[in-house]
């Protein structure tokens, strides 16, 4: 019986996409029990839903606000009970704390940023992953005793839908609030309207030719106007122009959008790691030599703020 427990979010309306893909990923992996442990505020009735992803059994835990010792202490004890071969988080702000915490106390092994997961043969997962920055992806063999812990990267994996409402068990959050004094970043985004740069499925970047902060509306109306995520190259990051939660690349995110456009931007490898698996690159500069064009799907050799200003008006219209 090879089971899979999947840690994930819910809202009070949906569950949410990144934990819906580690559902259906968990099934393909060649699961026969798959157990969603959702985290969520009023967000019991919306459980259930994960059974369509592919979930057999959903824990529900109500909690007041994001904390991670409570959720580490919550979701290992129900690991602790059930035993399972792995436990799968989606590789998200808030999936990865949990995660490397769950994989430091099992003292298990941990793989991250997973692209693919399946069971062996003797029910230990294997997990296709990239290493050394993208430059190769290796398929990775989680030895141990413990519960194995893996993140899967959000946006890579497509999620079924030819399931039913799987049962919902409510479970009480345990654990000690801790001394950690936490900011949840994620929650300032949502409470302000943005998309979550890490599960954007369309993310629009801006980069040092925007030339200066005031200039970088430019880039929040264009995401606006394609209803995507705002991010930022690290010189606009170390500039003081944006905070370091929209930084993508290898010391910000690693983002895997269907749409990823990148203005002003010149494509150093530091940045391309952080985006380069995204479905379609558009690319923005007025430099035709720029490394970005290497990468792009469609390039603009132009202006902009010539571009961008129409082609957010277009767009809105
Ligand atoms: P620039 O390289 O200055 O590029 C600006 C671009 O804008 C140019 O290509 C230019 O042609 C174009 N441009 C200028 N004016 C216009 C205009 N009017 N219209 C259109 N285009 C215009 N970088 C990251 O982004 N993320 C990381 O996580 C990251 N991690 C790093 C880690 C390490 C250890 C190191 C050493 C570096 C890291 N960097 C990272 C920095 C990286 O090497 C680059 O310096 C950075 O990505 C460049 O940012 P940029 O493209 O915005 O700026």
């Amino acid at each position: 019986m090879a089971k899979i427990f999947v840690l994930g979010e819910v809202t009070s309306s949906e569950v949410n996409k990144a934990t819906l893909e580690c559902c259906s990923e968990a099934k393909r992996a060649g699961a026969t029990e798959v157990h969603a442990v959702l985290f969520g505020k009023g967000g019991e009735s919306a459980a259930a839903s994960a059974g369509k992803a592919g979930a057999t059994q959903v824990h529900y835990v109500e909690e007041a606000g994001y904390n991670l010792a409570q959720r580490a202490a919550t979701a290992a004890s129900l690991v602790e009970a059930q035993k399972p071969a792995l436990v799968l988080v989606p590789a998200t702000t808030h999936g990865k704390e949990l995660a490397g915490t769950l994989a430091a106390r099992f003292q298990s092994a941990y793989a991250s940023e997973c692209l693919e997961i399946r069971l062996g043969d003797d029910g230990k997962p294997v997990a296709l992953r990239p290493m050394y920055s993208g430059k190769v992806r290796a398929r990775v063999k989680l030895n141990g005793d413990g519960p194995a812990v893996a993140s899967l990267r959000p946006n890579v994996v497509a999620v079924d839908a030819d399931g039913g409402d799987a049962p919902v068990a409510s479970v009480a959050l345990s654990g000690e609030a801790g001394t950690v004094k936490l900011t949840d970043s994620s929650a300032k985004a949502a409470a302000s309207g943005e998309v979550e740069l890490s599960e954007a499925s369309i993310v629009v970047s801006g980069g040092r030719g925007l030339k200066d902060p005031s200039n970088f509306h430019l880039i929040d109306e264009l995401a606006k106007a394609l209803g995507g995520a705002v991010g930022a190259s690290r010189m606009v990051v170390d500039a003081g122009w944006k905070e370091h939660r929209y930084q993508v690349g290898q010391t910000g995110r690693v983002v895997t959008p269907d749409l990823y456009v990148a203005v002003g931007i010149s494509g150093a490898i530091q940045h391309l790691v952080g985006m380069q698996n995204s479905g379609c690159i558009v690319a923005i500069n007025n430099n035709p030599e720029a490394p970005i064009f290497k990468v792009a799907d469609y390039g603009i050799v132009d202006d902009l703020f010539e571009v961008v200003p129409k082609l957010t008006e277009k767009l809105k219209a």
